[in-house]
Order: structure tokens, then sequence, then C-alpha cells
């Protein structure tokens, strides 16, 4: 998956119309059964997604493993080589937060980056938006792993546009309800990269890091709020003048989330996400959505918030529900 050698011209053009999403088995059946991390959202919001009236508008692929050269990007050398031959220290694993540890959670975090890197170069060559169903994994710094998050899928996959895919500049636009840490560590020097996080300012992490922009948000705001602050955060977003979008589209700013602090509605989430897709749009610029937080229970809050963001996505700009003014 080096220097876009596996981008296929052909398949490109023919199904240009279609949301491009990458899904992988493993993203559940990687982490332990045990495991406190809501590891069945991805299966069963696949199953969701099959079963829904814009599953015609989805390209549903499977990814390869990244090459793990490719993690050096924006990863220490000792700490992915410690995490691939499943070396990491049980304080390493505690903070990550994933356990009980299983082996199989290597191929499927190799997955998952895969993942990640395959939209990003899906969505560069088809300037149109493509999405992985997984990750966001934004607590991941340089040479440690944190908060359910081994490596940085962000930061890597700005990276890689920027060294690999002949992309000048890309915005990350963070709208989990955590703040985006690892993200503006790893690329705090990085000139051609924009980091934006709107996050809850009393939520984990509760050292912040600083993000190019930072937007907080105060415990229990609600949608008036919410989307105030994410109409600032895509003005700031625009004014960068970004080739390329990366949206880490978390959905724990949810009421009904269990870790979020804030009490954002399902249409008010939705509305979020429209606002985003449109403000893209308008500019004609190629977007990946990496999938975020979502820890409502039980976790069928989580996974409605999510189906409206997938398919919204794969209908945009033609969804069903009228729009108000932005
Ligand atoms: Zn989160």
């Amino acid at each position: 998956m080096g220097g876009g050698e596996g981008l296929q011209k052909e398949s490109v053009v023919k199904e240009a119309t279609s949301f491009a999403l990458w899904y992988h088995p493993l993203y559940t059946a990687g982490l332990h059964p045990d495991a406190r991390f809501p590891r069945d959202r991805y299966e069963l919001l696949l199953a969701r997604l099959e079963a829904s009236k814009a599953r015609t508008h989805m390209d549903i692929r499977t990814p390869d493993p990244i090459d793990k050269e490719l993690l050096l990007l924006a990863h220490d050398r000792d700490y992915v080589e410690r995490f691939l031959t499943d070396n990491l220290g049980e304080k390493e694993q505690k903070r990550i937060g994933l356990t009980p540890w299983t082996p199989a959670m290597i191929s499927r975090t190799l997955c998952l980056m895969g993942g990640a890197l395959e939209a990003t170069e899906h969505a560069v060559q088809s300037r149109g938006f493509s999405g992985n169903m997984a990750g966001g994994t934004h607590h991941a710094h340089r040479d440690f792993g944190s908060g359910y998050c081994v490596f940085n899928d962000l930061a890597v996959s700005a990276l890689h546009a920027i060294k690999n895919l002949g992309v000048k500049r890309v915005a990350i636009l963070d709208l989990d309800v955590h703040q985006g840490d690892g993200t503006a560590t790893i690329l705090a020097h990085e000139k051609q990269i924009c980091t934006i996080s709107v996050h809850c300012s009393t939520n984990f992490p509760f050292r912040k890091s600083v993000s190019d922009h930072d937007l907080a948000i105060p415990a229990q705001s609600e949608d008036e709020g919410y989307l105030e602050t994410v109409g600032q955060a895509l003005e700031t977003c625009m004014a960068f003048e970004p080739d390329l979008v990366l949206f880490q589209a978390g959905v724990d700013a949810l009421k009904a989330d269990a870790l979020g602090k804030l009490n954002v509605s399902r249409e008010g989430m939705r509305r979020r996400n429209q606002l985003v897709f449109d403000a893209v749009h308008q500019q004609n610029l190629p977007l990946v959505i990496f999938m975020g937080g979502g820890y409502a229970k039980p976790i069928d809050a989580s996974l409605d918030a999510f189906f409206d963001l997938f398919t919204d996505a794969a209908m945009w700009p033609h969804y069903e529900t009228p729009r108000g003014n932005s």
C-alpha cells in the first residue's frame, strides 16, 4: 500500500458515485470479548448499514494491513516494534485500555490503520467522501498509546497525504467529545497540517495538549451551544484552505453517552455532520470520516448516530430530511 500503487484508476472512476467505506471483521473480533470497550458496535453497525436504503450508495471494502513502515510517519520505531511483537508492558497495555489483551489486537490494529490509509488515498484520488468504520484514534501519541488508541490513524493519514499523495494542506477536524491530544502533540510542528479539536472542557484527557485550535465546550451543553461551536470550528478549518479534510466524527457528545458529559440530541448530531458535509462539499474538498467514540449504554443510541453519519455521507447531498439554516 505504499506510494499509492494499490490505487487502480479504473475502479476509482467506475465507483466515483459510491461512498467508499472500509470495514474488517477484525474490528470486532480483534478485541477480547471481555473488554470494556463496546466491541460489538462494529458488526452491529455493519448489519444495520447492510439493511439500509443507503446501502446501494455504499461501496464497503476490506482493508489490507498497513505497511508498518508507514506507521513510522507518526510513531517511534521502538514503540511500533514492541507493539507488533506483543512486547508492551502491562502499564502500557493498561493505558491503552483495550484489556484483557489479546494477540488478535495486533492484526486488528494493522487492518484498522490500513483502512484509514486506503480511505484517505481513495478520497484524494476521487475528490469525494470516504470513511473507515473504526478508528479516529486521536489519543495515541508518538511513543505510547492511550484511551483505546494504539496508533494515531489521523496523524499517519495526514502525514501520508502530505509525503506520499501530493497533498499540500490537511485539516484535521476532531469533533469527538474528547480532545485530540495525541494528534495535537504528534503534529505540533507540522505547518502543512492544521489540528482543530472541539471537546468537552472537563472530560478526558484531563491534561490537555495544545492543538492549533482548541474549542472547549462546558459540560452539559446542548445542541445550540454545541452546533455554534462546530460552526466556528468549520470557519477556522476553511480559513486554513485545506486540500483534504480528515473528520474525527465521534458521537460521544450525545446525551445518551456514558463518557460524554454533553447533552447533544440525535438530531443535533446529525445536523453537526451535515454542517461538515455542507462546508466541505461547497469547497469541493475530499473528506475522510474516522468513526471515533460512542459509548452509550446500551449501545443503541451510539449506533443510531453512527448509522446517521454513514448513511447521510453516502446519500450526500441527497439525504432525506429537510435541511435547516446553517
Ligand atoms: Zn471520545
